[in-house]
C-alpha cells in the first residue's frame, strides 16, 4: 500500500467547499489532470511550492503533486516577499502554483491548470521518502523546513485514527490554513479513511456555526482562540464528535466553558516536527485531567528530561530539517526535543510553555501561560499575553499586556486567588492586540521586543 490516497467508493462526497462538491472520484480525475499539466510544464520540477489560500483547489494540488511524487511545500500566504523569497531560496522550491502570481522571478502556475490527458501512473512512495516539507509557525522567529515522509504522514493519519476514531461516514471541517500541519493533517487523514473534507478559506465565527448545524460536521480542528469565539457565538454540540484544539495551551477557563456544554473537545500537543499530534487528551478523560494534553499516541513515546524539556521519539518524527542539520534536537539515544517544557503524571501530559518563554523570577520558574489563563477569567479582559522583563533584582519579572477594558482591582483579586504573588504580573501594558501568527499564536518574542522598546 504505497499509493497514498486509499481506494473509496468513487461516488461517495469528497471535498466541499462553498463553490464545489467533489466526489472521490471527480477529485481523482482533478488531481490527475493536474498532474499531468505539470509533469508536461515542469518536468524537471523536485520541489513544488504552493501558495494559496484555502481552496478545493488546493486540495486538487496537494493531491497532483504527490501522485507525481514530488515534494510539497505549503507556503505561507501571509509571508512579506522577502520571507517568502528566503522560504523559496531554503526549500530549493523548483515552481510555484499560486492563486495570484507574486512578484518574484520564480516559474508560476495557476492552482486551476488543468490538462484534458491524466497522469497514468502515480507514484508509489517509500516510508522514507520525503513528501513534504513543511515549514513551522515561526512562532519563536525563523522559520525551519521540517523534512516529512511519507512514512511520517501515514503514521500520524494511522495513530489519529485510532486513538480519536475516523471513518467514511465523517465531515471533517478545516478553517485553519492548510499551510500549516493541522489543516494539512486533515486532508491526509480524509485521503485515507474516505471522510467528506469541508474547505473553507478562513475562520469566520457564524460560516462556522452554520456549516456545524448544516453539513452535520463531526470533526473540527481549532485553535484556542477560535474554539473562544465559538463559544461567546453560542456553539452548541449538533453532530459534532471531535473538536481538536491544540497548537498551544487551551486555557482553563474554556475547557470549563466546553465541559458544561458538552462538547467533545480533545486538547492536543504536537508540533510540524511531529507531523501533528502526539498526544490527545480525549473528551471523557477532560474533566479527570482538566488542563492536560493527554496521553501520548501509540506508538509514540514521550519523556521529560533531567531540564524537564518534553522529548519524543516515533514514526511520526521528522528525519530533520532540510538543509540545517545544525537546528535538529537529537538526543544521543533517537529521542528528538522538543523545545517545550512540561510534566508527566499518571501517564498524562501537561505543557507548560517552551524553554524560550520560561520567566526565571528570583530562582522560581513562571510559566507565562498559566498566568494569561488566570487573567482570561477577568471579565473584560479580551486578549493577555505575559513575558518576561529584565530586571536586576530578580533576574526577570512577568509583563502582561492586555487588551480591552477590565477592572483592575478584579484583575488584582483573581491573581492573588490563583497565583502565588511572584507569579502576579509587576507591570501591565494595554495594547489594541497581539502579535498572532497565521495561526493565531501569540508571538512572545515580538512582544518581548514591545516591552524592551516602550521600556527604553
Ligand atoms: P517555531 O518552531 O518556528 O517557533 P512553532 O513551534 O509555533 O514555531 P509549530 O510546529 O506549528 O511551530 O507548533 C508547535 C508548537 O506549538 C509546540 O512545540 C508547542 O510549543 C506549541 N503547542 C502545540 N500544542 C500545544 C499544547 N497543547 N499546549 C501547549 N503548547 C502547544
Ligand atoms: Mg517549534
Amino acid at each position: 500500500m504505497n499509493r497514498y490516497v486509499t481506494q473509496h467508493r468513487r461516488d461517495a462526497m469528497a471535498l466541499v467547499t462553498a463553490s464545489v462538491s467533489l466526489t472521490w472520484a471527480e477529485l481523482s480525475a482533478e488531481s490527475a489532470r493536474l498532474a499531468h499539466f505539470l509533469e508536461r510544464v515542469a518536468p524537471e520540477a523536485r520541489h513544488i511550492g504552493l501558495r494559496a489560500a484555502n481552496s478545493a483547489d488546493y486540495v486538487i494540488a496537494v493531491h497532483a503533486i504527490h501522485l507525481l511524487g514530488k515534494v510539497l511545500i505549503p507556503l505561507n500566504t501571509r509571508l512579506t516577499m522577502s520571507e517568502l523569497s528566503g522560504q523559496i531560496e531554503t526549500a530549493d522550491i523548483d515552481v510555484l502554483l499560486v492563486d495570484e502570481p507574486i512578484d518574484l522571478s520564480i516559474t508560476q502556475f495557476e492552482l486551476t491548470s488543468r490538462d484534458e490527458a491524466s497522469l497514468a501512473t502515480p507514484h508509489e512512495w517509500a516510508d522514507d521518502e520525503v513528501m513534504s516539507l513543511m515549514f513551522t509557525s515561526g512562532t519563536t522567529g525563523r522559520a525551519k523546513a521540517v523534512k516529512q515522509t511519507f512514512g511520517n504522514h501515514i503514521a500520524s493519519a494511522d495513530a489519529a485514527k485510532t486513538r480519536l476514531g475516523y471513518g467514511m461516514s465523517d465531515q471533517m471541517l478545516i478553517v485553519t490554513p492548510l499551510f500549516h500541519m493541522s489543516g494539512l493533517a486533515q486532508v491526509y487523514r480524509s485521503a485515507r479513511f474516505g471522510s467528506t473534507l469541508y474547505v473553507e478559506p478562513k475562520f469566520d465565527v457564524v460560516r462556522t456555526l452554520e456549516l456545524i448545524e448544516t453539513a452535520r460536521i463531526t470533526h473540527i480542528s481549532l485553535v484556542a482562540v477560535m474554539l473562544q469565539r465559538l463559544l461567546d457565538a453560542g456553539l452548541s454540540r449538533q453532530q459534532l464528535r471531535l473538536l481538536l484544539v491544540g497548537g498551544g495551551p487551551v486555557p482553563r477557563p474554556l475547557l470549563e466553558e466546553a465541559e458544561r456544554r458538552q462538547l467533545p473537545v480533545a486538547q492536543t500537543y504536537g508540533m510540524t516536527e511531529t507531523c501533528s499530534q502526539v498526544a490527545t487528551l480525549l473528551p471523557s478523560e477532560a474533566l479527570a485531567h482538566i488542563g492536560s494534553s493527554g496521553q501520548a499516541i501509540s506508538p509514540t513515546q514521550l519523556r521529560i528530561n533531567a531540564n524537564g524539556e518534553i522529548e519524543v521519539n516515533g514514526p511520526t518524527v521528522t528525519p530533520g530539517y532540510y538543509k540545517q542539520p545544525e537546528a535538529d534536537a537529537w538526543t544521543p539515544d533517537g529521542y528528538w526535543r522538543t523545545g517545550d517544557l512540561g510534566t508527566i503524571k499518571d501517564g498524562y501530559l501537561y505543557v507548560h510553555d517552551r524553554r524560550s518563554d520560561l520567566i526565571i523570577s528570583g530562582g522560581e520558574n513562571i510559566y507565562p501561560a498559566e498566568i494569561e489563563s488566570v487573567l482570561l477569567r477577568c471579565p473584560g479582559i479580551q486578549d493577555v499575553g505575559v513575558v518576561g522583563r529584565p530586571d536586576p533584582t530578580w533576574g526577570a519579572i512577568p509583563v502582561a499586556f492586555t487588551v480591552g477594558t477590565f477592572d483592575f482591582d478584579e484583575a488584582i483579586q483573581l491573581l492573588h486567588d490563583h497565583l502565588a504573588s511572584y507569579k502576579h504580573p509587576k507591570a501591565w501594558i494595554a495594547v489594541d492586540e497581539l502579535p498572532r501568527n497565521a495561526n493565531g499564536k501569540l508571538m512572545r518574542h515580538r512582544l518581548k521586543e514591545a516591552d524592551h522598546d516602550s521600556s527604553r
